[in-house]
């Protein structure tokens, strides 16, 4: 523990999942430990990402599941969709999920701050409202990411646009809403206001959503983007965007191929940026990655000895239950008595568009750049539940398969429930387990996840991905 000297053994700026994590698991082990909250406490997670937004996927995926009961023979009369009920319901949500971030961090004996902190020097923190200043061992980095959006000389107009955190705080829904980007924040959102019934465009600058993703992955998703409704334009950015008068529609966007696209509201998901302006990294020494993101090694110490940094601002992988992983290591290393850091290999990820992706491990690209021979596992087809249904939904299911090992080295499934598969199917590609041992599992029948361990035929490329 540190010497008495210190106000503080620990105090972590930013109240998200992997600083809450942190101080809970600090505090448990005897540490005095305080969190310091600019905004609230549950960070992009619980009040601006993960949690709500699933709120509005689940909304969203009613309209369809109406159709779809009326299909199955049920008299299902639509009287419409309240946005502002279903609104205050969720922020109900948001808050009771907020309050017992609180009580728990109170009842571990954490001392909590409302307001931002920021770094003075290596061992001192500063409040910015109270202006209280506090001498502490260790600091906790944990201000997670903040959405990123071009300057004004860059895309004029872009004062007329919204980012996802202001999506949570709409009040009522739009007439036609227009977003840019191919990534998570994009593509969920494309789907989520195509289900409420909003006219929705996406504006891509690649051709093909979800880089980085599986091949197969993205032309999955790409399609079920059009097929929800959803106008997709590739190959074109934001160039300006001006005010119309007298429109429905107040603005008017022009865009790099020429078009020009009315919207009432404009939503920028390109890409989010590590929280660390004006934090005083400079000042604690604390060094920082060309994009704003604090540098850290493998047990998330920063290039201050006492400095650590976990979740977003660290730019390794930017998911909640990582930061969670990450703060549980550092306080469970530097206050408990476990030392050992998170792998950040094979992490299980979804995006919740409808349907869902499910990925773990590597892309076949990958595969194929990393091993000597790599064998290809896939099927493409219509799910049971649409043999009823006026549905044209297909469900894609991918194993890239290490040819020489018979490890199965990635799972992408492009499904209805892919996020509930690809966790249990997480285990065992983190387990090592082999395409044999796949196969040597008995298949659940009648489900969709029964191809994971059915698929026996090898896929034969007829051409390469670019
Ligand atoms: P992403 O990095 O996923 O996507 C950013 C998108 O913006 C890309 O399509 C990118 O294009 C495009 N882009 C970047 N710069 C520009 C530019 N200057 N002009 C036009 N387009 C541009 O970021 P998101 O904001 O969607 O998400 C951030 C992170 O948050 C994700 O990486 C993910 O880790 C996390 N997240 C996770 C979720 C989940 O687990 N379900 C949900 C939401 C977020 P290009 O492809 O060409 O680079």
């Amino acid at each position: 523990m540190a010497e008495a000297e210190y106000d503080f053994d620990l105090f972590v700026i930013g109240a998200g999942s992997g600083g809450v994590r942190a101080a809970r698991i600090a505090a448990q082990a005897g540490a005095r430990v305080a969190i310091a909250e600019e905004y609230r406490v549950g960070g992009t997670c619980v009040i601006r990402g993960c949690v709500p937004k699933k709120f509005m996927v689940y909304a969203s995926d009613y309209g369809r599941k109406i159709e779809e009961a009326r299909q199955y023979g049920w008299q299902v009369e639509e009287k419409g969709f309240d946005f502002p009920a279903f609104m205050s319901a969720m922020n109900a949500e948001v808050d009771r999920l907020s309050a017992i971030y609180l009580r728990n961090l109170a009842n571990a004996g954490v001392d909590v701050f409302e307001e931002r902190a920021e770094l003075k020097d290596a061992h001192t923190i500063v409040l910015k409202e109270s202006g209280k200043t506090f001498t502490v061992d260790k600091v906790l980095i944990a201000t997670g990411g903040t959405p990123w959006r071009p300057s004004p000389e860059e895309l004029p107009g872009v004062e007329h646009t919204m980012t996802s955190n202001e999506v949570f705080l709409l009040d009522e829904l739009p007439k036609r809403i227009v977003i840019a980007g191919g990534g998570y924040i994009a593509c969920e959102f494309a789907h989520i206001f195509a289900g409420l019934g909003v006219e929705t465009c996406l504006v891509y600058r690649g051709d093909t959503v979800l880089n980085g993703f599986d091949w197969d992955v993205r032309t999955a998703v790409h399609e079920g983007l059009k097929e929800a409704g959803v106008r997709v334009i590739t190959s074109a950015i934001f160039e300006e965007i001006r005010e119309v008068e007298g429109e429905e529609c107040p603005y008017c966007i022009k865009l790099s191929n020429g078009m020009e696209i009315n919207a009432d509201k404009i939503v920028m998901a390109v890409g989010r940026r590590a929280a660390t302006d004006g934090l005083g990294c400079d000042a604690a020494g604390v060094k920082l990655t060309d994009k704003g993101a604090v540098i850290v090694d493998d047990s998330s110490r920063t290039s201050v000895p006492n400095i650590f940094a976990v979740g977003d601002v660290t730019d390794r992988i930017q998911l909640t239950p990582v930061a969670i992983r990450e703060g549980h290591a550092f306080a469970d290393s530097i206050f408990g008595d476990k030392d050992w850091h998170f792998e950040h290999d094979n992490v299980a990820s979804a995006v919740f568009t409808q349907p869902e992706v499910g990925t773990v491990g590597m892309t076949e690209a990958e595969a194929r750049k990393a091993l000597d021979n790599v064998d290809i596992y896939k099927t493409k087809f219509r799910p049971m539940k649409t043999m009823l249904l006026d549905d044209p939904e297909r469900v894609m299911i991918k194993l890239v398969v290490d040819g020489d090992t018979d490890r199965v080295v990635g799972v992408h499934i492009v499904s209805p429930d892919a996020g509930e598969m690809i966790q249990m199917i997480g285990i065992a590609v983190k387990m090592g387990a082999t395409k044999a041992q796949f196969d040597a599992t008995c298949a659940v029948h009648p489900t969709i996840a029964e191809e994971i361990v059915t698929l026996r035929q090898k896929w034969v490329p007829e051409t390469e991905p670019a």
